[in-house]
């Protein structure tokens, strides 16, 4: 059982402040609605309180009401409420406190480079790397569970040692996920081959012992499979999404009959018409 089966999602608000070239809902987000205050309140009615929360979008930090969404939650006496956040709103010590203060005690921090150079060109948004570490900063000051997410992408792939060291100078709870596009091809070039990926994220996950991967060939981890975690968690959001999450077309391999693997999500779509079928893939026997 991977962490995230223990996790609900609930998309609560699609704006953002960056413009990430690898977001996942690239063309779409303008037609995500919001589940709403009503939904909201039903399924968290419905929640057990030892069940976790994620509070997503968009970024949920530039609502104006995210704090009733997170009150309403404490209230109801669920004991892990998460933000996923680029964490820019949280650069002010304020905004950050009243977050905390309402109830989330868990964010989820998205950090693509080691320095403004690269972080920026992953979010489209000069000053967004600062931002983001200070909000990172102030959630510390908070004494609030620091969890970051850093998607692989062809841009970071040869940087991920030195993001793993910036993160673990605050956090150990650090997650990379591999960048897939919502789409059969990779227009904008920016999945890496995975094979050129492995030594660097296995560098990663040997400095960062509690880090995890997320999509990534479970073969291709090595001696580091027990760090691949696909779990999904419950997520509300517009069945568009899942429409055009199934462009995707998950769980390609052509070793697969000859692999006992059961978590492994292979490789999508866009990355076979990219690459093609890895050779050097070692079946899990
Ligand atoms: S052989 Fe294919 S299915 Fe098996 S672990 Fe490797 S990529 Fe995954």
């Amino acid at each position: 059982m991977g962490q995230y089966n223990d996790y609900v999602t609930l998309c609560i608000g699609f704006g953002c402040n960056n413009r990430c070239i690898h977001c996942m809902l690239d063309g779409i987000k303008d037609i995500q609605k919001p589940i709403g205050m009503d939904t909201f309140r039903k399924v968290v009615d419905a929640m057990p309180r030892q069940r976790g929360l994620i509070l997503s979008g968009g970024e949920v930090t530039i609502m104006d009401n995210l704090t009733d969404y997170v009150s309403y939650a404490k209230k109801r006496g669920i004991e892990r409420i998460r933000i996923q956040t680029n964490a820019r709103a949280l650069a002010s010590p304020k905004i950050c406190k009243e977050i905390v203060e309402s109830g989330v005690n868990e964010f989820f921090v998205s950090v693509y480079g080691h320095d403004a150079h690269l972080h920026d060109a992953h979010t489209a948004t000069p000053g967004s790397f600062e931002e983001t570490i200070k909000g990172i900063k102030n959630i510390i000051e908070c004494k609030a569970t620091l969890i970051t997410n850093t998607v692989i992408t062809s841009k970071n792939t040869p940087y991920l040692t030195d993001i793993t060291k910036l993160l673990l100078r605050w956090t150990d709870l650090i997650e990379f996920l591999s960048y897939f596009p919502m789409a059969k091809e990779d227009t904008k070039d920016l999945i890496p081959r995975y094979t050129k990926v492995a030594a660097t994220l296995s560098a990663c996950l040997d400095i960062a012992p509690k880090s995890i991967v997320r999509y990534f060939p479970e073969c291709l981890l090595g001696n580091h499979r027990n760090r691949l975690d696909n779990s999904l968690p419950r997520t509300i959001i517009n069945s568009s999404y899942w429409e055009r999450y199934k462009e995707n077309e998950f769980g390609l391999c052509d070793m697969k009959e000859r692999c006992s693997s059961k978590t492994c999500t292979g490789f999508p779509r866009a990355y076979i018409n990219k690459y093609g079928f890895e050779k050097d893939l070692k079946p899990i026997p």
